[in-house]
């Protein structure tokens, strides 16, 4: 894992994930967006609005980072849901997986308008493409 500062926000993010595409180019899984803070459907999975979606997973097999709410949403309901209703994770998966295909519009291009930059490439703290 390496640091990636984002504004003012320092992100540990896969040394292997791809660089962040440029804003509505198709995404490519960087995972900056979900690991900078979660989306609408991401702060109810992780219970908080900020700092890393609890649900987003790095995929070692495609080098990239993906939502468990669509790769893994079984596994994403049981670290959500308390210990006393977990049992619901298995019967809820399928309708997550669902839901989430619709609200985290996947395949469409790339939303978010943050920009990356390594430690090393950044200097007196100022933040470059
Ligand atoms: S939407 Fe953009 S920032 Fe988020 S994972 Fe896809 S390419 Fe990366
Ligand atoms: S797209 Fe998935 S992994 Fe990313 S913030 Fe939303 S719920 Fe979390």
């Amino acid at each position: 894992m390496h640091q990636t500062t984002a504004g003012e926000q320092t992100i540990l993010i896969h040394p292997d994930a791809p660089l962040k595409p440029d804003f509505g180019a198709p995404c490519n899984g960087c995972g900056l967006c979900c690991l900078a803070e979660p989306c609408p459907l991401g702060v109810v999975l992780s219970g908080s609005r900020r700092g890393a979606c609890r649900a987003v997973r790095w995929d070692d097999a495609s080098h990239l980072y993906r939502c468990g709410a669509l790769v893994a949403p079984q596994d994403v309901l049981r670290r959500a849901l308390p210990v006393a209703i977990g049992f619901l994770a298995t019967p809820l998966a399928p309708l997550l997986k669902r839901l989430a295909g619709r609200w985290i519009a996947a395949g469409a291009g790339c939303d978010s308008t943050l920009l990356a930059a390594k430690p090393e490439e950044v200097a007196d703290n100022s933040v470059s493409p």
